[in-house]
């Protein structure tokens, strides 16, 4: 299966995406634990998308297709893969599109995970406290948001386009978010 996993920070996307990647054995494709990988092994990319991850903005279209054009040949992603933070944007989406066409592969499903503001921003919050992670402060959470809602957002009616797009209720709590999941994922496998 070729999975992508939308919807707005706090919604659940990456907690969703790690329980599918192990029930289904599917690769978890994360641009921003990639990002942030690159960055805690010092390596050239590591410095240069620092500051950006810091500031809350995009990464180069140019360096993040790219990294997921390669990942993407990586042997693990063969079978299947599920993508979590890519795309995010129109480019980005067009671009994925290119790269599976080019491949002969589509999506199965694109999980919507979404979500109000208002939830997002609690949950980020709360999840700073126990994750440390150096965007998670008032101002870079709301210039995240924004930057979601401008650029991320308008990808959910190309993908809604596809009639591939599957909606979720994440603001329930995890459990009952993943049998959502599941239930979605019995329908794919049976298409
Ligand atoms: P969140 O969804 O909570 O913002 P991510 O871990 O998905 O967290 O991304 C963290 C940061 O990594 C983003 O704010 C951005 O700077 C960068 N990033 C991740 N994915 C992409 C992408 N597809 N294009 C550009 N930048 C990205």
């Amino acid at each position: 299966m070729n999975l992508l996993v939308l919807g707005p920070q706090g919604a659940g996307k990456g907690t969703q995406a790690k329980r599918i990647a192990a029930d289904y054995n599917l690769p978890h494709i994360s641009t921003g634990d990639m990002f942030r990988a690159a960055i805690a092994a010092g390596t050239e990319l590591g410095k240069r998308v620092a500051p950006i991850l810091a500031s809350g903005e995009l990464v180069p279209d140019q360096l993040t297709v790219a990294l997921i054009q390669d990942r993407l040949g990586d042997p693990d992603a063969v079978g299947g893969f599920i993508l979590d933070g890519f795309p995010r944007n129109e480019a980005q989406a067009d671009a994925l599109d290119e790269m599976l066409a080019r491949i002969g592969r589509g999506l199965d499903a694109i999980l919507f995970f979404d979500l109000p503001d208002d939830v997002a921003t609690e949950r980020m919050l709360s999840r700073a406290v126990a994750e440390g992670r150096a965007d998670d402060t008032p101002d870079v959470i709301e210039r995240r948001l924004a930057i979601y809602h401008a650029e991320t957002e308008p990808i959910v009616e190309h993908y809604r386009a596809t009639g591939k797009l599957v909606p979720l209720h994440a603001e329930l709590d995890v459990d009952t978010v993943y049998s959502e999941v599941q239930d979605a994922l019995g329908m794919v496998g049976n298409r």
